[in-house]
């Protein structure tokens, strides 16, 4: 069969992409290797009917692309945990504490944290988030780990934990791995207070919960998707391009739009691509993370004063309540291998452990729970773009371009991965494909 384009995966760049497309009167066909659409945005039901998100989650006020395409297809978007009254929880091995400072700190410490806040907000001022290669000193930030400008400006240890465990909460990997060039562009691109402005990146959900946005344009899409067809292989010429599924089938369009995650890529073999970009898209990497969600019949840790937000060193990296009386959790990358080691009959005993000790007995008797290991899944092999030192320069300007009629989008091309990089690239890679004609 011969399409004007393929498009290469159904999660919500690809999906937004053939919405584009086919709004302007394109014949686009989307292969997705799931038996679902919606990639790492996915959710269930609990018996009372509230959503329970196993993936991406909440959005932010800066994400523009995101907000817009809600909106278009008529989603509401609600206050997230953001705005939830009550104090953070912190655990590590040798205390836990509710609110700020948290019991690590002593005195000046906390004008410490806000002194580096300040001086990281400065810094990624100075970064173009769409060409952090041109800084003039980007090689010099992109050697240097967030952990290692921290303490070269004088943050005291206390400080690196702290910031430490915000890193590992988001589950992006360790700031002792990432690079700064990467995380002053992640900050550029959504400015605000601090490292991560939480409003401006996490302020807003869906009300129905987000895979319903993947839902509503998968039903737009209808036959335009074609569920279970892993793809294997890609051949692109110009004006011409070759589409081989697993099952051997060949299909061929005009022009392709991959929007595959960068792991699942690796396995895809594309021919017909400069070595170049694809070097560059081959180099990236993901953070491997997990998504634990409990869910309680109601938000018993208000009575404590607690907002049920957590920051932990155990094997959880955080906690927040996603929906009335449904907690979330992260399993960062540093302790996803702890958590694969653990055998599966005891790994949500475990975690329900982890949440007992921060929120109290209560949180071992949830009415559902969900793991899901996003990091081994074989079709997302990750969770959101990391960058160690060094990685911004060796991924090079060719991040997040096309080589026509071989577009690429995905949230893996924006400056961090989430939802919002999704939709925008994908949109972005059917304008440029459309422009082309
Ligand atoms: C646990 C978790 C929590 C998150 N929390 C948030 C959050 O709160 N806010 C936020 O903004 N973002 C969050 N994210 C990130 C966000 O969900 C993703 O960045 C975004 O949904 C990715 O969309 P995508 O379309 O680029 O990729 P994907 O959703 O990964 O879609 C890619 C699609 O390609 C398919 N595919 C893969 N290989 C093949 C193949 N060979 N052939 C055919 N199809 C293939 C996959 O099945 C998938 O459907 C989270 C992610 C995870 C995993």
């Amino acid at each position: 069969m011969h399409h004007d384009v393929i498009v290469l995966g159904a999660g919500l760049a690809g999906l937004a992409a053939a919405r584009d497309l086919a709004a302007a009167g394109t014949d686009v066909l989307v292969l997705e290797a799931r038996d679902r659409v919606g990639g790492r945005v996915e959710q269930t039901r609990a018996p009372d009917g509230r959503t329970v998100q196993l993936g991406g989650e909440v959005v932010g006020h800066a994400h523009t692309a995101y907000l817009r395409l809600a909106e278009e297809v008529g989603l509401e978007l609600v206050p997230s945990y953001v705005a939830e009254p009550g104090r953070i929880t912190r655990s590590t091995p040798e205390g836990l504490s509710a609110g700020d400072p948290p019991h690590w700190f002593g005195p000046g410490d906390m004008a410490q944290h806000e002194r580096l806040g300040k001086e990281f907000g400065e810094l990624a001022a100075t970064v173009d988030p769409d060409d952090p290669w041109s800084h003039p000193e980007a090689t010099a930030l992109d050697r240097l780990s967030v952990a290692d400008w921290l303490r070269s400006c004088h943050a005291p240890p206390t400080v690196v934990r702290l910031w430490e465990m915000g890193q590992l909460a988001l589950a992006g990997g360790s700031y002792e791995r990432i690079s700064l060039l990467a995380a002053l562009r992640k900050s550029a691109a959504v400015p605000g207070t601090g490292d991560y402005d939480y409003d401006n990146w996490e302020g807003l959900r869906l009300a129905e919960g987000s895979a319903t946005l993947a839902e509503v344009m998968g039903r737009e899409l209808g036959p335009r998707i074609r569920l279970g067809s892993p793809v294997a292989a890609l051949d692109r010429r110009p004006g011409h391009c070759t589409v081989r599924l697993v099952t051997g089938e060949v299909l061929t369009a005009a022009a392709v739009v991959s929007a595959l995650p960068v792991g699942p890529l690796r396995s895809v073999t594309v021919t017909g691509v400069s070595d170049a970009r694809l070097a560059s898209l081959h180099r990236q990497r993901q953070a491997t993370a997990a998504k634990f969600a409990a869910v309680y019949d109601r938000p018993f840790w208000r009575a404590d004063g607690l907002n049920g937000l957590s920051e932990s060193e155990g094997v959880l990296g955080s906690t927040w309540p996603q929906n009335e009386g449904v907690l979330s959790a992260l399993i960062p990358p540093e302790r996803y291998g702890v958590l694969l080691g653990t055998p599966p009959h005891l790994r949500t005993p475990e975690l329900l452990a982890e949440m007992a000790a921060l929120f109290g007995d209560r949180a071992l008797r949830p009415t559902a729970c969900h793991l899901r290991l996003w990091g081994t899944d074989p079709w997302t092999q990750g969770y959101v773009t990391q960058w160690p030192p060094g990685e911004v320069m060796a991924v090079g300007p060719l991040h997040g371009t096309h080589e026509p009629p071989f577009y690429v989008c995905g949230s893996d091309q924006w400056v961090a991965g989430y939802m919002e990089g999704a939709v925008r690239t994908g949109r972005a890679a059917a304008e440029e494909a459309l422009r082309r004609g």
